[in-house]
């Protein structure tokens, strides 16, 4: 009978979705017709009200609400108050989620989200299905705040190393651990190299230097005033500019009149497409935007992060030169016009930086990982040579 697995993931943000897709994508790549795979908002689908409109208000936190973000994020770093708060809300937690499981009757859960992995097991036991191998997989890429780390669960993957020494840090068993970098869609990794190419099948403009902006899933951050900024004074160039899911963003977008070739886009489904075309990257320090740029050899201009979670991004793409970090929108435009001249090597540099972090193989070896915990899968050999390798755990 065909194994099911679930994914516990919610919408705040774009990147757990976009993760939970990269894996489930691999491992029917690898293994075809062998699994089912369910990607669930568990949080807004199967929680009552009002915790399942919590992920809606994330856009907000991330936003005007930054400092309520921050005293929250701060308010469960400490370890009493968390623990207690959980504890309070769980019999509210479980009350949709439990029959969930209970129906779904899952072969492995995978959660791709901080909130869904002490709550994810908690769920299982009381579900009676306490059997079921439990994995989780951060997406936070260098900042782990302890809500990801459940030391009960089967198995824990984690994106980089700082992220393995924090997970230990917070008592998960070494032997549980595997590093094998941030889950992206592995279509990145077979496009790059292809410029030209793309930009003709993308209707763009084949040799004028293209910049791409965009602030995660959601669209979120300064975008308007940046991309304005950059076609006033960057006569050169050419914008290709995605929103997400900011419909008003891209409505303001499309009314302007753009003095240099634009594209304005809403959520697309062919970001490997895009990022392989484009020079450079001016966005928020998503992790999974940095981690496909990587792929793509894309520097990052990074001009927006969520305090918490992406602090440690910035640090990471600025200590490995990968990347630059401005805030102000002169200093963004001043980075782009250095890195738009063709006698400064500063761009090339970065990029050959930026591909040096790049990990195209994390989702195809996290999900050879985590099917093995399932029986009756065929063998799976990284082709990712240059990475660690981390012993497979058996059930
Ligand atoms: N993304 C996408 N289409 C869009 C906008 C974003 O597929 O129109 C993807 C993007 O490629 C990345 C994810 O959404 O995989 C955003 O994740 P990230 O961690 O960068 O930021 P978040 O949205 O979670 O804050």
């Amino acid at each position: 009978m065909t194994k099911r697995i679930l994914f516990l993931m919610s919408d705040t943000g774009g990147g757990h979705r976009a993760s939970a897709q990269a894996i489930a994508k691999a491992i029917h790549h690898l293994y075809p017709h062998s699994y089912e795979t369910i990607i669930e908002d568990i949080w807004k689908e199967h929680t009552p009200w009002p915790i399942d409109c919590m992920p809606d208000t994330y856009n907000w936190l991330s936003g005007p609400g930054v400092p309520f973000w921050k005293l929250l994020w701060k308010g469960t770093m400490m370890d009493t108050p968390r623990e207690r708060f959980f504890e309070v809300m769980a019999p509210v937690f479980r009350r949709h989620a439990v029959p969930y499981l209970q129906k779904i009757k899952p072969d492995l859960v995978i959660s791709v989200h901080p909130v869904l992995n002490h709550t994810g097991m908690d769920w299982l036991a009381h579900a009676g299905l306490q059997h079921v191998p439990f994995v989780t997989v951060v997406t936070d890429m260098v900042t782990v705040h302890p809500l990801w780390i459940c030391p009960e669960v089967t198995r824990c993957i984690v994106p980089t190393q700082t992220a393995y020494n924090t997970a230990v840090g917070y008592g998960m068993p070494r032997h549980k651990l595997a590093i094998y970098g941030q889950p992206v869609d592995y279509l990145f990794a077979e496009l790059i190299g292809e410029k030209r190419t793309l930009r003709r099948k993308l209707g763009l403009n084949e040799s004028r230097r293209t910049v791409l902006i965009m602030g995660g899933g959601g669209g979120v951050g300064r975008m308007y005033e940046v991309s304005r900024a950059i076609a006033q004074t960057v006569p050169q160039a050419q914008l290709l500019i995605v929103t997400g899911h900011n419909e008003k963003l891209k409505a303001q977008l499309d009314k302007v009149a753009w003095e240099i070739p634009t594209h304005v886009y809403g959520f697309v489904e062919n970001m490997p497409e895009l990022m392989s075309t484009a020079d450079m990257l001016i966005t928020k320090a998503g992790p999974g935007t940095l981690s496909e740029a990587f792929i793509a050899g894309l520097p990052p201009i990074i001009f927006d992060y969520i305090p918490g979670q992406e602090t440690g991004n910035v640090d990471y793409v600025l200590e490995n030169k990968a990347g630059a970090y401005a805030h102000n929108i002169g200093d963004i435009v001043s980075l782009v016009r250095a890195w738009m001249n063709p006698a400064n090597p500063q761009l090339q540099e970065m990029s050959h930086r930026a591909a040096a972090l790049a990990r195209p193989q994390a989702a195809l070896d996290i999900a050879a990982d985590v099917c093995q915990l399932l029986p009756a899968t065929i063998p799976y050999e990284s082709q990712n040579m240059r990475f660690e390798a981390m012993p497979a755990l058996m059930p």
